[in-house]
This record gives structure tokens, C-alpha cells and sequence, in this order.
């Protein structure tokens, strides 16, 4: 496996440098939202100073410049999913638009009452939500997956929900609250024999291994970019073209006709671009493409091996802790420690700890069925990325000993 030099990797985040109350920061948030290098950073100050432009519609220079870099990124998104076709690839503001894209247009045209939906339990809110808001207008039914005691998927159980009447599974590929890594290539394959279709959740898979759209046969992807060391406000939806050619438009705009008239019926413009109404965030989208470019050069496989270094450290060395109880133990997850302790709110935690200069995230981490069906409210959440240290895992898990002194 290919390594990382992480002192290099460092050097790229300008905010790594900052303190917080008078310490070094210590940033394992992020699964909520990544850093952002000194190569995204710099899109925007060279975008907004040298070619600022909407896209598509002007003749001249500036605006040819933007196009150019907007759409060179559908290619630079292409390739980093492996996907057929660069069309294939749509900007959305992140994966929550992304997926209510693919409830509105695909969802509204072809599912009708009775209709059913597969959801699992380890499903973040912007993959349950916008089937719920469906539901209660088309009448489909929403079933949910199952998950086992360390949170991995009940695939027996899978298997068993589908009917003549399920279209369409939507499955994180890795969840956000506990890590799991899903094997979406293998509920896919069990997606089609069946007749429906699978759509993945791919926020928190992106910034951790290589996907391979073509190679899970899935039929949308979605990702956000701030999750992936880029901007916020640039995302990513992948569908098949014959799928997204079969959709109607989601929202109407600028950007997304062929032709407007009063008199006869609009006709809309091909994909991608039938799914883009408006100007799209284009220097965030710019960004996300040197993003991408930022990861392929270090590489995936050696960004996530470093991080299952940084969470096995983190795993043996919070396990010390007498109380601490470890959510989420599905074999071979992603770097994320969810846990809780035994007489100290984990609210409290995250509080006191930032005290101490780290960062951690505190809540239901917008998965609340499944931290309800753990019998939990909250969890604390460590989650690492190519930057982090064995020391700062160390750091953190220190103090986190001092917070649950004062706290117990
Ligand atoms: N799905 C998963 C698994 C996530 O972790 C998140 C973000 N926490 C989302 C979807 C939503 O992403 P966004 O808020 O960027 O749209």
C-alpha cells in the first residue's frame, strides 16, 4: 500500500495551523465537513480575479474561459467515479440535492401508490426524507433494511423485503454515524435481479476509497464536495444516461431548455444540462474539480490506509477508557469512532473538549432511527481524515480522559 506524507499533506491546509482556545486545533469533524487545501482555496481567488463569467451563454472570452473550466471538471468527475460518460455527471450543491433530484423527477414519474422504496437503517436524513416527503404524496411504501449489533447490514433480511412492487433501493455506501461500508456492488446485483434500481449515497465513501460507478452498477451516485476536501455548495449526481435521459426535468430555468415558447410545448435542453437550471455555483464547482485532482494525487488507497491506521490507534487507545462504549464495530469500516460514555452526556463532551482545542462532532449526526434503534439520543464522533496525526489521535484521546474526569 502506497503511504502518505502527512507532514507534506499538512503544509496544504492553512487552517491546520490555527489555534482554538489557545491550543493547536485538532480537527476530527470530518465527516461532517473536511478541510479544504491551499489548490481549492486558491480556484476562487484566481476564478473571481481572472475570469468570473456565467457559463453556456456568453461569446466572449471570459465566459468561453469558465465554460471551459466548468465543464472540464464534468470530465474531471467522470473519471474519478469511472463513469461511461461525462454527461452522465450532474452538479447539484451536494448529495441531499442530488438525492431529492432523483425523488423529484425519477420518483415522481415512475412510482405510483403502493410502490416501494428500500431504505436502510443506517441511512442519513437526506436519504430518508426526501422518500418520506414522496410518500406522503404518491402513496409509495418505505421499508426499512435492517442492521445487526455492530451495524452492518442484514442482507437475508434485504433480500426478503424486495416484492413485485419494490423500484428502487437507496443505500449509503458508507454511513456517516457508525462507518459501516456497505456492499452496494452485491445489493446492487440483488437490486436488478429483482427489477428495481439502486441509488448510493456516496458522501462519506468519496473522501475514503475508490468508487467505481461502472464496477458497483449503480444506477445514481451522489457526493458532496466539502466532504471531500472542496467547497461547500458543489455536489455531484452520477445516473445512467438512459435513466436521466428517461427523466423529466427537475426544476425549470435558464440553462436547462432547448427552446421556450407560449404557444407551443418547451422543449428541454439534453443531459447533463437538462438537470441544471440556473447558474450553478461555478467557482465552487471549478473547485471541487481541483479537489478531486488534489486527492487522485496522493491517492485513495494510501488516504485510507492512513486513516485505518489513525482509527485503529483511536479504537485501542479509547478502549482504555472504563464506560466508554465503541457504536458501530462492523469489520473493516471506515475511520470513524462513534461512541458513548457511561455517565458523562456527549454533549458535554464536545463542549469540553473544544475547550481543549479538538473537534469532534456531538449528536444524532442526522441518522436518528438508527442511534433510536441503538437505544441512544447522541453519540460522540471522531472521524479522521489524510491530515490527522497518531498524535493528535493521542492528544485527543487524552483529553478526552480530562473531560470525562470533570464531567463523571
Ligand atoms: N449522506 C451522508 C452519508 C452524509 O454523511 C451526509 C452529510 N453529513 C449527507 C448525506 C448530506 O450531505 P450534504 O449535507 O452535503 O448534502
Amino acid at each position: 500500500v502506497p503511504s502518505l506524507d502527512v507532514a507534506a499533506v499538512r503544509a496544504d491546509f492553512p487552517i491546520l495551523a490555527r489555534q482554538v482556545h489557545g491550543r493547536p486545533l485538532v480537527y476530527l469533524d470530518n465527516a461532517a465537513t473536511s478541510q479544504t487545501p491551499r489548490q481549492v482555496i486558491e480556484v476562487f481567488d484566481d476564478y473571481y480575479g481572472r475570469y468570473n463569467a456565467n457559463i453556456h451563454r456568453g461569446l466572449h472570452t471570459l465566459a468561453d474561459e469558465a465554460t471551459a473550466a466548468f465543464e472540464g471538471t464534468r470530465e474531471t468527475v467522470r473519471a474519478f467515479l469511472n463513469a461511461a460518460e461525462s454527461r452522465e455527471i450532474i452538479f447539484t450543491r451536494g448529495t441531499t440535492e442530488a438525492i431529492n433530484l432523483v425523488a423529484g423527477a425519477w420518483g415522481r414519474a415512475n412510482l405510483t401508490p403502493g410502490d416501494e422504496v428500500l431504505v436502510s437503517l443506517l441511512e442519513h436524513h437526506s436519504n430518508i426524507v426526501p422518500w418520506q416527503l414522496l410518500a406522503s404524496e404518491l402513496g409509495i411504501v418505505i421499508k426499512v433494511i435492517p442492521v445487526d449489533e455492530r451495524g452492518v447490514l442484514d442482507l437475508d433480511a434485504y433480500r426478503a423485503l424486495f416484492t413485485a412492487r419494490t423500484r428502487l433501493v437507496a443505500v449509503n455506501h458508507v454511513s456517516n454515524a457508525f462507518g459501516t461500508v456497505n456492499p452496494v456492488g452485491e445489493m446492487a446485483a440483488i437490486a436488478h435481479a429483482e427489477g428495481a434500481l439502486i441509488l448510493v449515497d456516496g458522501a462519506q465513501a468519496t473522501p475514503h476509497q475508490k468508487v467505481d460507478v461502472r464496477d458497483i452498477d449503480a444506477d445514481f451516485y451522489a457526493f458532496s464536495g466539502h466532504k471531500v476536501y472542496g467547497p461547500t455548495g458543489a455536489g455531484v449526481l452520477y445516473g445512467k444516461a438512459e435513466l436521466l435521459e428517461a427523466m423529466p426535468p427537475w426544476q425549470g430555468g435558464g440553462e436547462m431548455i432547448k427552446s421556450v415558447s407560449f404557444e407551443t410545448p418547451t422543449t428541454f435542453a439534453a443531459i447533463p444540462h437538462k438537470f441544471e437550471a440556473g447558474t450553478p455555483a461555478i467557482a465552487e464547482v471549478i473547485a471541487l474539480g481541483a479537489a478531486l485532482k488534489w486527492v487522485d494525487a496522493l491517492g485513495l488507497e494510501a488516504i485510507g490506509a492512513w486513516e485505518q491506521r489513525l482509527l485503529a490507534h483511536a479504537t485501542a487507545r479509547v478502549s482504555r477508557i472504563d464506560g466508554l462504549r465503541i457504536l458501530g464495530t462492523a469489520p473493516g469500516k471506515a475511520g470513524v469512532l462513534s461512541f458513548v460514555v457511561d455517565g458523562a452526556h456527549s454533549q458535554d463532551i464536545g463542549l469540553l473538549i473544544d475547550q481543549l482545542g479538538v473537534a469532534i462532532r456531538t449528536g444524532h449526526h442526522c441518522a436518528q432511527p438508527l442511534l433510536t434503534h441503538f437505544g441512544v439520543d447522541a453519540t460522540c464522533r471522531a472521524s479522521f481524515a489524510a491530515y490527522n496525526t497518531l498524535e493528535e489521535v493521542d492528544v485527543f484521546a487524552e483529553a478526552l480522559e480530562r473531560v470525562i474526569g470533570m464531567v463523571r
